[in-house]
């Protein structure tokens, strides 16, 4: 179904950008009578052929609901919709295909495992820890249940450079700590916090810890054995898949420990009046007809990003963010926000005396889409005390010319207030 070996020439010895950049049809249009540049990537990737074509050919071949049927179109979308969950098993080398449970996003995979894992082990007095620098979707769900049972969240503080404060984590941790749910790439700054190390502390103290994979999937390599974790939640929009499709792997004994999270069809082994009692795993969490056309299409974007390699990737990518960083040093004004040392593509930045919101809108005359504004990360803002930030976000398709032009618009952009 997909043909994918000509995306890269393996013999030579860097990514040939042209060619996957042809993959994705988006990116081949003007947009206020310039060329698309699109640095948007952190908020959602744009999409490779093959996932368009995953998408039509399901529609117009395959397509009937999941599970249930006798016939043959509806063993072949079954066939089809757990291939992709073997594919994403292997993507984040779980150990069975059962940790696997399709969401929404990671912001269901989040709710989810705050609903369920929070009714069966969290109550008064318990806590929860959390950082400074996560995006909303692991901030509310939390907040949310430490309201309704009474327990606590504690928050881990953020340096000045975007970093989290390590020594604060520990001082946090105790045996009351039940859940630590911190982010592994900033989709605000770029940092990338130490999560293997933050959970092998979080598991001395009994307490288990939920990654959010948002941000990291489509750039770093993650394993869930290796990195111990119980949860990770990401979704499939950030790595050139289909919006509306997630992912929530946990552990098997605590997904089994879990009670469900809706009620409905196919999370049923047996209804009665009486007593209804759950299906196994992964359908005990997967109520309802799921979003079966794109969680198809999600196997092609897995395919695509295993045949680029992300060896590949993040090379390519961390040119790309420090000839940005580089370049963009240089303009008067140009004040970055978030340093660390270890980063995904990220570039959060504001102009002296300029809105971020206003440069946003002056990049896009000149056809550069960036985003601006607090990136669903208040709390991070307010530490960093700003309203917002423009953030340029680098992807597999992104070029050096184009970010040579996003450098020659901010020069001319910075100049009128610098
Ligand atoms: N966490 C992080 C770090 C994110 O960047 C995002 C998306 N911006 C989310 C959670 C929420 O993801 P979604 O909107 O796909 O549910």
């Amino acid at each position: 179904m997909h043909d994918l070996a000509e995306i890269i020439d393996r013999n030579s010895k860097e990514p040939d950008v042209a060619k996957i950049r042809s993959r994705f049809p988006v990116l081949d249009q003007e947009v206020n009578g310039k060329p698309l540049a699109y640095f948007d990537n952190a908020a959602s990737t744009q999409k490779p052929v093959e996932v368009i074509s995953a998408l039509k050919e399901y529609y117009e071949h395959h397509h009937s609901n999941i599970h249930r049927g006798a016939h043959t179109l509806a063993a072949r979308a079954t066939d089809l919709f757990e291939r992709t969950r073997s594919s994403v098993r292997a993507f984040i080398n779980a150990r069975d295909v059962e940790e696997v449970i399709f969401t929404k996003g990671t912001t269901d995979s989040i709710n989810l495992v705050a609903a369920t894992f929070g009714k069966a082990f969290i109550q008064q007095g318990d806590e929860v820890i959390i950082s400074t620098m996560e995006h909303h979707s692991n901030i509310v769900p939390w907040q949310m249940l430490c309201e309704a049972t009474n327990a606590v969240l504690k928050i881990i503080p953020v340096t000045e450079n975007g970093e989290l404060d390590l020594q604060a984590y520990e001082e946090l941790l105790s045996e009351k700590t039940r859940l630590v749910a911190v982010v592994h790439a900033s989709n605000a700054l770029g940092t990338i916090n130490p999560i293997k190390k933050m959970i092998q502390l979080a598991h001395q103290h009994g307490a288990r810890f939920l990654v959010d994979g948002a941000q990291s999937l489509a750039h770093l390599e993650v394993d869930v054995q290796e990195l111990d974790c119980d949860f990770l939640a990401f979704s499939a929009h950030k790595l050139y898949g289909p919006t509306g499709v997630g992912v929530l792997y946990g552990k098997r004994e605590l997904l089994e420990a879990m009670p469900p999270y809706q009620g409905g069809g196919e999370m049923i082994r047996e209804v009665t009046f009486a007593k209804t009692t759950y299906n196994d795993l992964p359908y005990k969490f997967e109520a309802g007809t799921p979003n079966i056309a794109d969680v198809v299409a999600f196997d092609a974007a897995l395919s695509f990003i295993q045949s680029i390699g992300k060896k590949w990737i993040q090379r390519l990518e961390s040119q790309l963010l420090a000839h940005a960083m580089e370049r963009c040093s240089e303009i008067k004004g140009f004040v970055p926000v978030g340093t660390a040392k270890d980063k995904v593509s990220v570039m959060s930045f504001t102009i002296r005396n300029m809105h971020p919101f206003d440069v946003g809108m002056m990049l896009d005359a000149s056809g550069i889409a960036v985003r601006t504004g607090h990136h669903c990360t208040q709390p991070l803002m307010d530490r960093l005390g700003l309203e917002g930030t423009v953030r340029a976000s680098f992807a597999v398709y992104n070029t050096v010319e184009e970010i040579d032009r996003l450098y020659e618009s901010l020069v001319r952009i910075a100049k009128r207030k610098n």
